[in-house]
């Protein structure tokens, strides 16, 4: 079983940009979508904090921290797994 991984952390490594860097109650902080996002002014895309996931209102796409990474890196969701316990640790 993979353990959760901070999708607040892997928006950082990726080089996501958030819309603010303040953490709402909520946990639902917008952002860019780094797979549809081709022009740069857009927040079309939202991570939730609290419950550690990544959605895209205009692409669809969702994922967790750990398939976000894996995603957007190109990897394996292994390889992102032993990537991420990396940064963790
Ligand atoms: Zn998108």
């Amino acid at each position: 079983m993979y353990k959760q991984f901070d999708i607040l952390r892997v928006t950082e490594e990726c080089g996501i940009r958030l819309k603010a860097n303040v953490r709402p109650l909520s946990g639902e902080i917008r952002c860019h979508c780094p797979f549809c996002a081709s022009t740069a002014s857009r927040y079309t895309a939202s991570i939730n904090t609290r419950r550690g996931l990544f959605y895209c209102h205009k692409c669809g796409e969702g994922h967790n921290a750990l398939t976000l990474y894996a995603k957007i890196v190109g990897t394996s969701n292994k390889q992102a797994h032993r990537e991420l316990q990396a940064f963790a640790a």
